[in-house]
């Protein structure tokens, strides 16, 4: 497939925008052909039209049609072969392994929510039969499940050009809910995401759905972005990216005369927390797996450990210093992430020792690692040193005492992910910790490290605010499905006229609650 710079408006592209923008490489801070036009709001009012047209249409499609929809994708995507992946690698600066992990994961989470459509179940069906002969009063028969919540809005994320952008997790469990998706390209790369969207396009038109189930716009600034969230037509948002556009998305979509949800999941810092135990049975191995952690990707991760908590130990800290200055940055994604994380890194040096810097290869927007260390009173009485920096970076804080722990945590705002590594004797005298951290993020993690976040039915990728706009929901797994449904019920409704999850002989053999008991 060609790179064209054109709009995606379901079956059509359009150039009709006088606004041209290009990618750059973050390697080179070379501007990378071809130019890309900046969508008009006219070409989103036609998107827009053409997606709630088309919600009529999908909304009322199979579990298996829809499968077969998103297999096709997965497929198309792979189809693009090196062409992609080149790509990818030119407009990220990101290595190939990552760019063939990455279009993995991203299949591979299609292919996860096909089969999570052909099981059914997903619905959340609900029967509660009948009684006419009811005393005093006679029972309706109501029935209920999740149904797909209308036109949905997509932001591609800067840091997974693929499994959080064009036809990544949000988009993905959108149209797996039943809802068409107006995806706005993230400016750092442009042309996987055209290449993408290409591959949603002919894969849509094969397998029969909709003209304007997908579209996809490029915007240069925040006008056509703005203006996707404010839309009538649009009933949700998925987003990934800072607190600060996640908030003011979020903002925005709450004061329209009719709100609508946004599902912004906007980073965190991922405290870890090291304890007494482990600390001396292997606190220098710990180090250096937390070093490893901190620098993978060049720490362009939201899942990316940015403190670590413990009770002072030389041995840790020796470790560290030893290491830090041996540890590889890299390109980052974006000139203007390379000059947030320089600005951060800068900022926190003021407040902070640095325990060591470590080594940045050559490269346009390239860094280096930064590990900062400081104590617990420090820590208390500078608030700024809690915010996220993205990138290769992370605060050591040192405490003297259990208290000085617990409370640290007990301050903590919300997180997507908190770590504690100990052994068994630690978890049992620091089993109040676990409490506190359950309570503050979406992912607890025993011995192990946050980055690396698996595709499954269990995981949670979310959290409490400022991680997330709404801590009831995951953007990544199954369970995100159901942040683009809302459920509705069906009262005294003839067998004929129910969806098939609710009919009586249950033709779709899924698992349903009657009469609050699960049963096939
Ligand atoms: P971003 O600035 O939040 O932007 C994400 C997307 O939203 C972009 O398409 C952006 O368009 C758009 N956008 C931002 N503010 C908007 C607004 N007020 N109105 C309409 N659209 C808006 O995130 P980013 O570009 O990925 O990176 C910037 C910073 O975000 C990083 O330095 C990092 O701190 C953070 N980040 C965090 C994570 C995480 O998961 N923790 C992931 C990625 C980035 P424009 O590009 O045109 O502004």
């Amino acid at each position: 497939m060609q790179l064209t710079g054109r709009n995606i408006v379901g079956y059509e592209t359009f150039s009709e925008g006088t606004v041209a923008i290009q990618s750059i490489n973050p390697a080179t801070g070379e501007a990378l052909a071809p130019l890309f036009f900046k969508a008009t709001l006219e070409e989103l009012d036609y998107a827009a039209e053409k997606a709630e047209k088309a919600f009529q249409t999908y909304r009322k499609k199979s579990g298996f049609e829809k499968a077969n929809f998103l297999e096709k994708i997965a497929e198309e995507i792979e189809n693009l072969g090196d062409t992609l992946l080149e790509r990818y690698m030119l407009e990220s600066g990101l290595p190939q392994g990552r760019a063939v992990g990455e279009r993995g994961r991203t299949t591979g989470q299609l292919r996860l929510f096909a089969n999570l459509l052909r099981e059914g179940s997903w619905v959340n069906a609900r029967i509660d039969a009948g009684m006419p002969d009811r005393q005093p009063l006679p029972r309706v028969d109501l029935r209920s499940m999740e149904r797909p919540l209308g036109v949905v809005g997509v932001f591609g994320a800067s840091n997974f050009p693929l499994a959080f952008s064009v036809a990544g997790g949000d988009t993905t469990s959108a149209l797996a809910a039943g809802c068409p998706v107006i995806v706005k390209a993230h400016p750092a790369h442009l042309g996987t995401s055209e290449l993408v969207a290409q591959a949603v396009q002919k894969a849509a038109e094969a397998t029969g759905m909709p003209d304007g189930v997908f579209s996809m716009l490029f915007d240069d600034g925040h006008e056509i972005g703005m203006a996707l969230v404010k839309h009538p037509a649009v009933k949700a948002i998925g987003f990934t990216g800072s607190l600060k556009g996640g908030k003011a998305l979020f903002d925005a979509a709450v004061s329209r005369p009719e709100p609508i949800p946004v599902y912004a999941e906007m980073g965190s810092v991922n405290p870890v927390f090291v304890l007494p135990g482990i600390l001396a049975e292997k606190g220098r191995a710990v180090a250096n797996a937390y070093l490893a952690s901190v620098t993978l990707g060049v720490g362009q991760f939201c899942t990316n450990p940015g403190i670590l908590f413990l009770q002072n130990d030389k041995d840790f800290i020796d470790e560290i210093e030893n290491n830090a200055p041996n540890t590889q940055g890299g390109v980052m994604l974006t000139p203007g992430i390379r000059d947030a994380y320089v600005r951060g890194t800068e900022h926190s040096k003021q407040f902070t020792k640095v325990m060591g810097i470590g080594k940045a290869p050559a490269g346009h927007t390239a860094v280096e690692p930064v590990i900062l260390h400081t104590d617990i009173e420090s820590w208390n009485a500078q608030p700024d040193l809690a915010e996220e920096i993205f990138g290769p970076t992370s605060l050591i804080v040192e405490a003297n005492t259990k208290e000085e722990i617990l409370i640290a945590a007990q301050n903590l705002t919300g997180h997507l992910t908190a770590t504690v590594h100990g052994t068994e004797a630690d978890f049992e005298e620091y089993a109040e910790l676990l409490e506190i951290l359950e309570q503050k993020v979406g992912r607890l993690i025993l011995n192990g490290f946050p980055t690396g976040v698996e595709v499954g039915h269990a995981m949670i990728h979310g959290g409490p605010f400022p991680a997330t706009t709404d801590s009831r929901s995951t953007s990544v797994g199954t369970r995100a499905i159901t942040r683009f449904t809302r459920p509705v019920s069906f009262q005294d409704f003839p067998d004929a006229l129910l969806p098939d999850e609710l009919k009586n002989d249950n033709p779709l053999s899924i698992w349903r609650m009657v009469d609050g008991e699960l049963k096939k």
